[in-house]
C-alpha cells in the first residue's frame, strides 16, 4: 500500500496525514476549506520541525516527508488513486453518510475506506456504500503524531482481510492497534467518558472541588490529567455529544449526562476552546486556574 487519501483537513485529519507523509507514504489531503489545507500544510511543517529540534528527524527527511503530501480542494479528484482513504471530517452523521456515497463512488474498487469516528456507528456508515466490507472505523487519538494507540473497529460486515490489512499498517506506523466491534463508544470512549461524566456529578452533588476530583484522579490513579481537565481538554460539546450517543444506543440510564454538563454546554462554556469550562484560559497562562464559577 502506498497511495493514502485523508478527507478533512483538520486537527485530526493533519496529524493523520504528518504520520503517514513522514513513514513514506504519499499523501493526498483534502477538506472542502483551502483555508483548512493551508493552516493543516502549516501545522505539519511546524510539527516536523519539532520533531528536528529533538533530534528525531533530520531536515532531509522533512522535507522528502513534505513531497510526500498533495492537498486536494476537491473529493473526487484526491480519491480517484486511493488504496486507503481515512475520513477525519467533522463529527456530523449527515455529513459523513455524504462523504462515504461520494467515496463509494470515486475511489477505486479495490480502496480500503475508513473513519476516524470518536462515535458515529462504523456498521451506519458503511451501509450508504455497495461495499459495507471493506469499510472500517481507525480511531487515532490526539495529538496523532504523539499517541500510540489505534483502535480499529470493526462494523457488522467488515471483512477479516480488512481488519488484518489495518491492523499491519498500524504497526508499520509505529502504533499500537487494539481491535473491537462496533457498539456505541466503542472501547475508548464508552469508558472514559462514563468516567469524566461521573466527575461532573461528583462536583454537581458537592462530594469536592474541582481541584480535589483532578487532583485524586491524578495522584491515586496516576492519570497524566484529571478528568474534569481533560473533558476540558476534549471540548465539553464534544464529551455530552458521546455521552448522548452511549445513552440512546445502549439505553442505559447509566449513561445518562449530568445536568451540570448540559448546562454548562447550553451556556457555551466548553473548555479550552471557549476559553471556559471547569478552568479558565483565558489568562493565556499555563497554570490551571479553576473558573470564578466553581471558586
Ligand atoms: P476539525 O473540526 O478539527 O476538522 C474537521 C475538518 O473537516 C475541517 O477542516 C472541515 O473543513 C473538514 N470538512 C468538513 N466537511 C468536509 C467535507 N465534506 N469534505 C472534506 N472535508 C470536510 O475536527 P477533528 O477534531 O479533526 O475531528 C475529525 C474527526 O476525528 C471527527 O470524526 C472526530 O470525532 C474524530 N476524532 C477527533 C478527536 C479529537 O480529539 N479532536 C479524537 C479522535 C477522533
Amino acid at each position: 500500500m502506498k497511495n493514502i487519501t485523508v478527507i478533512g483537513a483538520g486537527t485530526m485529519g493533519n496529524g493523520i496525514a504528518h504520520i503517514f507523509v513522514q513513514s513514506g507514504f504519499t499523501v493526498s489531503l483534502v477538506d472542502v476549506s483551502v483555508v483548512q489545507l493551508e493552516k493543516a500544510v502549516a501545522t505539519i511543517s511546524k510539527n516536523l520541525d519539532r520533531q528536528i529540534s529533538k533530534g528525531i528527524i533530520t531536515e532531509d527527511q522533512k522535507q522528502k516527508a513534505i513531497s510526500n503530501l498533495t492537498t486536494y480542494n476537491d473529493i473526487i479528484e484526491g480519491t480517484k488513486n486511493a488504496e486507503l482513504v481515512i475520513e477525519a471530517a467533522t463529527e456530523n452523521i449527515e455529513l459523513k453518510l455524504k462523504i462515504f456515497k461520494q467515496l463509494d463512488e470515486a475511489a477505486p474498487l479495490n480502496a480500503i475506506l475508513a473513519t476516524n469516528t470518536s462515535s458515529i456507528s462504523i456498521t451506519k456508515i458503511a451501509s450508504v456504500t455497495n461495499r459495507p466490507e471493506d469499510v472500517i472505523g481507525m480511531h487515532f487519538m490526539n495529538p496523532v503524531p504523539v499517541m500510540k494507540l489505534v483502535e480499529i473497529i470493526n462494523g457488522y460486515a467488515t471483512k477479516k482481510e480488512i481488519t488484518e490489512t489495518i491492523v499491519d499498517l498500524s504497526k508499520q506506523l509505529g502504533k499500537v492497534p487494539c481491535v473491537v466491534n462496533d457498539y456505541p463508544g466503542f472501547i475508548a470512549n464508552r469508558i472514559l467518558m462514563p468516567m469524566i461524566n461521573e466527575a461532573v456529578y461528583s462536583l454537581y452533588e458537592g462530594v469536592a472541588n474541582v481541584e480535589a476530583i483532578d487532583t485524586i484522579m491524578k495522584l491515586g490513579m496516576a492519570h497524566p490529567m484529571g478528568p474534569l481537565q481533560l473533558a476540558d481538554f476534549i471540548g465539553l460539546d464534544v464529551c455530552l455529544s458521546i455521552l448522548n450517543v452511549l445513552h440512546d444506543g445502549l439505553g442505559n440510564p447509566k449513561y445518562a449526562p449530568c445536568p451540570l454538563l448540559i448546562n454548562m454546554v447550553t451556556a457555551g462554556k466548553l473548555g479550552v476552546k471557549s476559553g471556559e469550562g471547569f478552568y479558565t484560559y483565558a489568562s493565556g497562562s499555563k497554570e490551571l486556574i479553576v473558573s470564578e464559577r466553581f471558586k
